[in-house]
C-alpha cells in the first residue's frame, strides 16, 4: 500500500473525524493542494465546514465508512473514539495512517501502558481493574493518592476519579460506571510536558521541541514552548517520543504526554497518535505546522523542519472564553483561531490564541 512517490496535488485526504483537529488537518492539506473527505456525524463539524466533501454518518455505519474510504486515496483520523471496525472498514480500500494499530492501542488505557511500559519506557504505577476487590489490591500495592480512569472513551479529563482515601473506592468505581478501569497512582509532577514528533514513510522522524502544558481542571489551558527544561531533559523526552513511534510503526503523528516528577523523571502519561492540542503552536512558530506535518508524512511528502521561528504561549479558548474574540483579533502580535463551532458549552474548546516571541537565530529541530 505504500506509494513509490508522494501522493500527487488533487488527491484526496480522508479525515476521520470532523473536530478542530480535523479543520486544521484539512486547511494544511488544502495549502499542499489535497482536497479532503471528512467523515462526521456531524454535518456541521467544524472540519466539515473547511473541506471539499463530507459524509454525514454515525461512526458505526460501516457501509458509509466503506463509501467513504472508496473516494479517498489516503486515510487519516482525528478521534480516538472511532470504532476499531470502522477504521478496518476504511482500511480495506485505503491506507490508513498513522495506522489501524496505533489506534488500537492509543483508545484503551491498559493496552497503551502496556504498550509503553513493553519499550522499557516508564508510566505511573498502574493496575486494570475489573472488580472492586482489584480495586482494592490495586490501591494497596499502588497507594493512594491514586486517580481511577475508564480504560475507554476519556478526554478532558472526562471519566477520571481522584481517590484519596480508602473510603472513596466503592464511590470511584460506581462514577466510572465502567467494566474496565485503570488506577493509576497520582504524581506529584513537577511541570507536564509533551513532544509532538512526525514519522514518514520511510521511517524518518521529526519532532517538534517539547512543550510545558497547564491544565485546569482536567482541560489544557496552556502551552508554552519550548519547555523550561534543561537539555538532557528535552533530549530524553524526543527520544522517549521518537521510540514509541518506532514502537509502534506509524506513519503520521504522535503526541506523547509526560509528568517530569520532582526527582526529575520522565513517565509517560498518554500517547495520541493523531495532532495534538499541545502543538496548535506549531500552526503559528513553524514554518511547517504539526497539520501540515501530518499531510506531509500520510500522503508520502518529505517531512518539515520541525524548527520553530518564535517561541510561543498558546491558550485556549474554553466555553465562554471565546467570547474575547474582537479583544484577542485587536491584540496586536496574537494570532486568533476559532472552530466555528455553533454552540458555546462549557469545557468546550472554542478556539486557541497563540502569542509569539520571535527567536533571534532559529532554534535547531529537537
Ligand atoms: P486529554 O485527552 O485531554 O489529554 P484525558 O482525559 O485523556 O485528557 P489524562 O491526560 O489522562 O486525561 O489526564 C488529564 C490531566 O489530569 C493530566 O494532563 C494531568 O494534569 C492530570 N492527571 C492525569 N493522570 C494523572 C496522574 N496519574 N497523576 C497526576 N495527575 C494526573
Ligand atoms: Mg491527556
Amino acid at each position: 500500500m505504500t506509494p513509490d512517490r508522494p501522493l500527487p496535488p488533487g488527491s484526496v485526504v480522508g479525515i476521520v473525524g470532523g473536530g478542530q483537529l480535523g479543520r486544521m488537518t484539512a486547511i494544511a492539506a488544502a495549502k499542499l493542494g489535497y482536497r479532503c473527505h471528512v467523515l462526521d456525524p456531524d454535518a456541521r463539524a467544524p472540519a466539515a465546514e473547511v473541506a471539499a466533501s463530507a459524509t454525514t454518518a454515525p461512526y458505526e455505519d460501516l457501509d458509509a465508512a466503506r463509501n467513504f474510504a472508496a473516494s479517498v486515496d489516503v486515510a487519516t483520523f482525528e478521534f480516538e473514539n472511532v470504532p476499531l471496525e470502522t477504521l478496518a472498514a476504511v482500511g480495506e480500500s485505503a491506507p490508513v495512517r498513522p495506522s489501524v494499530e496505533a489506534l488500537r492501542v492509543s483508545q484503551d488505557r491498559a493496552v497503551e501502558k502496556a504498550f509503553v511500559n513493553g519499550l522499557g519506557i516508564a508510566t505511573a504505577e498502574w493496575a486494570e481493574i475489573r472488580s472492586a476487590d482489584d480495586l482494592e489490591a490495586a490501591a494497596a500495592r499502588i497507594g493512594l493518592p491514586a486517580i481511577l480512569k475508564t480504560a475507554r472513551f476519556g478526554y478532558d479529563g472526562k471519566g477520571q476519579t481522584r481517590i484519596d482515601g480508602l473510603r472513596d473506592l466503592a464511590q470511584a468505581l460506581r462514577t466510572a460506571g465502567e467494566a474496565r478501569t485503570v488506577l493509576e497512582g497520582a504524581v506529584a509532577f513537577e511541570r507536564e510536558i509533551s513532544v509532538t514528533v512526525a514519522r514518514g514513510l520511510e521511517g524518518e522522524t521529526a519532532a517538534y521541541v517539547p512543550v510545558e502544558n497547564l491544565h485546569r481542571d482536567g482541560i489544557l489551558r496552556v502551552t508554552t514552548a519550548p519547555a523550561a527544561i534543561a537539555d538532557p531533559l528535552a533530549d530524553e523526552a524526543v527520544g522517549i517520543a521518537r521510540r514509541l513511534a518506532a514502537g509502534l510503526d506509524l506513519f503520521g503523528l504522535l503526541t506523547v504526554e509526560m509528568f517530569v516528577t520532582l526527582a526529575g523523571d520522565v513517565l509517560v502519561n498518554e500517547i495520541a497518535p493523531r495532532p495534538h492540542n499541545s502543538g496548535h503552536w506549531t500552526v503559528d512558530a513553524c514554518a511547517i505546522s504539526q497539520f501540515e506535518q501530518l499531510v506531509r508524512a500520510v500522503t508520502g511528502l518529505p517531512l518539515g523542519d520541525p524548527a520553530r521561528h518564535s517561541d510561543a504561549v498558546m491558550t485556549n479558548l474554553i466555553g465562554e472564553d471565546a467570547n474575547a474574540w474582537a479583544d484577542v483579533a485587536a491584540e496586536p502580535g496574537a494570532c486568533l483561531h476559532l472552530y466555528g463551532k455553533a454552540e458555546t458549552r462549557p469545557g468546550r474548546k472554542m478556539g486557541h490564541v497563540t502569542r509569539l516571541t520571535p527567536v533571534r537565530e532559529p532554534a535547531a529541530a529537537a
